[in-house]
């Protein structure tokens, strides 16, 4: 049908079942360290202009850039994942990297779901930010032959960068221009520490299970 081919759960058995369709699909990375309407609306905008079946949100384990420590728990950022996209028929999320042991990186993750679904076009799902420091990632040459990027505009970053990169790269990559959210999750955990409301920055779920477990509230995350 017209479903998400990702919905049934058979995604998660890597290996075991190939799907043969030519739908596309979106990947949103990210540490989601928490999740904010800053990367759903990146992953609803992206899914409508590109008309991606699904979008699948995939919680890194142990981020390559950022000390180990520094990140919170990879249980509570997928659970956190979990409640914010519950209520998207679009919407997945894939423990993928979080059960992978080791740093996640990009390339390990578009490699594996690239022979899953032999036939569908991948995209992933990126910010202004994200997207200009590609050339530092993990083979980021065999990364982009892979799959293509959507590069999602983000307030205080410049889009415009773009034309720096390689022109390989470059026609690999669709801009777009997606209503600015100036949120990141730097500033929901700055704002939990101070003590500051978050509610509207992220679904109450996850302001709700912030709480609940008294995430943020030291200095050591983050
Ligand atoms: P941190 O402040 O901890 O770096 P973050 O808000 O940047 O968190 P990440 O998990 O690092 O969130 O980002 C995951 C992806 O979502 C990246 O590609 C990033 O560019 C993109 N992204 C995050 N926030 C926004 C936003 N407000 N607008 C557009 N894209 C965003
Ligand atoms: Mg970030």
């Amino acid at each position: 049908g017209k479903g998400c081919p990702l919905l049934d759960g058979a995604w998660q058995n890597l290996g075991r079942r190939r799907w043969s369709h030519t739908e596309r699909i979106g990947i949103m990375g990210g540490t989601f360290d928490p999740i904010h309407y800053g990367h759903l609306v990146a992953a609803e905008e992206a899914r409508h202009r590109f008309g991606l079946a699904c979008v699948m949100f995939v919680p890194c384990g142990q981020p390559p850039h950022k000390k180990p420590y520094a990140v919170t728990p990879a249980e509570h950022r997928y659970a956190m994942t979990l409640l914010a996209t519950a209520s998207n028929p679009h919407f997945v999320v894939s423990r993928l990297e979080i059960d992978r042991p080791g740093p996640s990186y990009s390339v390990d993750t578009v490699r594996l779901l690239r022979q899953q679904f032999p036939d569908a076009e991948l995209f992933l799902i990126t910010g202004a930010d994200a997207v200009l420091e590609i050339l530092t990632w993990k083979d980021s040459d065999e990364l982009i032959g892979l799959c293509r990027f959507i590069a999602v505009t983000r307030p205080g970053y410049d889009l415009q960068q773009l034309e720096r990169l390689p022109a390989h790269y470059l026609e690999r990559i669709m801009p777009l221009a997606i209503p600015g959210v100036d949120i990141s999750s730097t500033l929901i955990r700055e704002r939990v520490r101070r003590g500051e409301p978050i509610r509207y920055l992220t679904p109450d779920a996850v302001c709700d299970y912030i709480a609940k477990h008294g995430l943020y509230r030291s200095e050591v995350t983050g």
